[in-house]
């Protein structure tokens, strides 16, 4: 895989660094993943089939008298422990030796910036990219000036541009659990749950638009299954 060049431009908190898509390799000799092959009517059905359907299409929707911002913080919460649930399953079989670049299938990697320690994007293994992620959420998750845990305590003004990140790095938790662990997924019988969870999470990200089509691609036709899913 090569690398291309990682942006450095800033989101107000940390360096955006957005997926590189890479020179060598898109298209040519691509490991087929099952999942990733299946037709998109045959994506459709699944979702369709996966738990929590409409239920998850009006549960996703802002309850009346929440805040925005309420919603958001108690959301990202709920996904930030999916993902750590989900990841956390798959800890033996997702090792520096079996994914050495954090990537989403042959197209896309991802490299590491918090933009306070690492400033700069940097290479990183998927486990290490999993760690630092997870570990700079739950950082962020305690912080009480951040996410306030008492009613009424304001969020600070950058609140919804933090959430999109932490929403957006979670997507790449999910990218590269499809594209690079779902054999292990389906062998531990753990892809209902993590079709509902990722079902769940897409429904949110587009019910706000937190999430930019581009930094979806790497899922896009599962995304664009599950959106157009019937409810
Ligand atoms: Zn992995």
């Amino acid at each position: 895989m090569c690398p291309s060049e990682d942006g450095n431009s800033t989101t107000g908190v940390q360096p955006e660094e957005t997926p590189s898509v890479s020179r060598a390799g898109a298209g040519a000799g691509a490991a087929a993943v099952p999942l990733m092959d299946r037709t998109a009517s045959e994506l459709k059905q699944l979702f369709e089939a996966t738990l929590g359907g409409g239920s998850l299409r009006e549960a996703v929707k802002l309850p009346q008298g929440i805040d925005y911002r309420e919603w958001l913080a108690v959301n990202t919460v709920d996904f930030f422990n999916h993902v750590n649930v989900l990841y956390g399953a798959l800890t033996e079989f997702c090792t520096h030796s079996t994914c050495p670049i954090m990537s989403a299938g042959p197209k896309y990697e991802y490299r590491w910036a918090d933009g306070i320690i690492v400033t700069a994007p940097i290479e990183v293994t998927a486990p290490e990219y999993a760690e630092f992620l997870l570990d700079w959420i739950e950082d962020l998750l305690k912080d009480d000036s951040i996410f306030p845990k008492n009613l009424g305590v304001p969020f600070p003004p950058n609140f919804e541009v933090l959430v999109k990140t932490i929403l957006k790095r979670l997507f790449r938790i999910y990218a590269h659990i499809y594209h690079s662990h779902f054999n292990i997924v389906e062998r531990l019988h753990v892809d209902a749950h993590l079709h509902t969870c990722f079902k769940h999470f897409v429904l949110f990200i587009w019910e706000f638009r937190l999430v930019g089509e581009a930094e979806l691609a790497p899922l896009h036709d599962m995304v664009d299954a599950i959106v157009k899913a019937e409810p």
